[in-house]
């Protein structure tokens, strides 16, 4: 795909139109992403395909005349759990945390007050978290915080322990790549990668890598492959329906980012008289 004419590219617009943007109250998206090992069998890229991909389709979704652009994609993520393997690229979160904010704030220097932070990587979620918060609390922008991996899935489609266990080059990524970037899977590869966490919601146990107490985890310590889930699940139907779905939630979030009432954004708090 030819991604410079695929999506409303910040980029490729002169200060003029970008002045224009602000004047039409439009929203601006960021592609937040990561270039860290994914296993054998997805390339590095796999989060930013997936973000990219999910953006174009969720473009033909759009009401027509939405004011909207595309931020260039912050590629690079927090992927310190992965930085056991070969190519992985990380941020410190220091370093994350403010290239996001920097980023928003210089969003909101050209006059844009809505900001949606379009995730597609877990390992981002608490920069997103902190980020959206300083923003809003700095500067008085809507950020939103769009999680794709936590967008309700297509009901039935995963069956629900792989959803909670393969969150990591398993059939959702697998899939949605099949469907994307075929020719970037290597389909020998695929395997059924089990979790640390299914033997601990076998044992019953309250503390998972996902479950109601968590602890900090490093991706061979889920499997010593580096990822987890069951990848033979995975074509690419799946991941064109999964794609189709993803990208209607996203467009939902995209559109009413651009109608929400800015006015909720209150500047103070309570003024309290003094007695
Ligand atoms: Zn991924």
């Amino acid at each position: 795909m030819n991604f410079d004419d695929a999506l409303p590219w910040w980029q490729a617009l002169t200060p003029r139109q970008i002045g224009q943007l602000a004047a039409d109250d439009a929203v601006a998206v960021l592609p937040l992403a990561a270039i860290e090992q994914h296993g054998e069998h997805l390339p590095l890229s796999t989060d930013l395909d997936i973000a990219l991909g999910l953006l174009c389709a969720a473009r033909s979704c759009l009401r027509a005349n939405l004011a909207w652009c595309v931020l260039p994609p912050l590629c690079v993520g927090l992927s310190l759990e992965h930085t056991a393997f070969p190519g992985t690229l990380s941020l410190t979160p220091e370093t994350a945390l403010a290239s996001v904010v920097e980023l928003g704030e210089s969003v909101r220097r050209a006059g844009i007050r809505r900001l949606v932070l379009f995730n597609s990587h877990g390992g981002n979620s608490a920069i997103v978290d902190l980020a959206a918060l300083k923003l809003r609390a700095d500067r008085r922008m809507l950020v939103v915080r769009a999680n794709y991996l936590r967008f309700a899935p297509p009901p039935e489609a995963i069956p629900a322990a792989e959803l909670r266990h393969g969150i990591h080059g398993g059939a959702l990524e697998t899939a949605m790549m099949l469907h994307l970037a075929p020719h970037k899977v290597r389909r020998q590869t695929l395997a059924n990668f089990h979790s640390l966490g299914e033997d601990l919601e076998m044992a019953g146990r309250v503390l998972r890598p996902g479950g109601q107490a968590g602890f900090g985890w490093m991706a061979q310590d889920l499997n010593p492959a580096g990822v987890v889930g069951n990848a033979t699940l995975a074509d690419a139907t799946l991941g064109a329906r999964l794609v189709d779905h993803f990208a209607a939630t996203l467009a939902l979030v995209i559109e009413e980012a651009a109608d929400f009432d800015l006015s909720a954004l209150a500047e103070h708090g309570p003024r309290w008289e003094p007695c």
